[in-house]
């Protein structure tokens, strides 16, 4: 990842090979004073930068999903997506927009856990796959889905990859901050 302010006689961030000044410059400023919601329903126009899972969601069933976008104004938006595989689906989300790149790892090292890149494709999978999984069973995404999925093109057809629950069964682990009763009151009485 390249620094906050790209200097406006350099090569353009976007990868063009033309100045900043004379190729994204207008458009990464006029960006930059965007209200943060209108910036994450444009979030297809900007190219991916980084994908990244932590180690060994498979066997944890539970994945933290990072994905990151590049603005035309040489900082970053991203989607934070907190999968249980198991039963609910997207438990929690949340994005930003306008970061430094810097801002962005320091966020992804917070969690505290090891982090591997994951193809974009294998990421879409992963999040919606769990959703239809949670919908199954009559759970929804997080409320701030509405906003954090525009990140990873949510009117894009996926091609499903990855089983969820336990044999295809929902499994219940218990959460710090799970609303206990309620989850239980949706699970088949087994
Ligand atoms: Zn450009």
């Amino acid at each position: 990842m390249k620094t906050n302010k790209p200097d406006p006689y350099q090569p353009c961030p976007c990868g063009s090979g033309k100045k900043y000044k004379f190729c994204c410059y207008a458009q990464g400023q006029q960006l930059s004073s965007e209200h943060p919601l209108a910036q994450i329903k444009k979030a297809t126009q900007f190219p991916v930068s980084q994908c990244a899972v932590n180690v060994g969601w498979q066997q944890q069933g539970m994945a933290n999903v990072f994905v990151i976008r590049q603005l035309p104004n040489g900082k970053y938006m991203f989607g934070v997506y907190l999968v249980d595989l198991m039963l609910l689906g997207v438990k929690d989300t949340f994005f930003n927009t306008n970061l430094s790149a810097e801002s962005v790892q320091s966020m992804m090292r917070r969690t505290d856990m090891p982090v591997e890149s994951i193809d974009y494709e294998d990421a879409r999978n992963l999040i919606f796959g769990s959703i239809e999984f949670a919908r199954q069973n009559h759970f929804e995404p997080h409320p701030d889905w509405e906003n954090s999925k525009h990140i990873i093109e949510p009117e894009r057809p996926f091609q499903p990859k990855f089983s969820f629950g336990m044999d295809g069964k929902p499994v219940y682990y218990q959460g710090i901050d799970d609303e206990v009763d309620e989850i239980l009151a949706k699970l088949p009485k087994t």
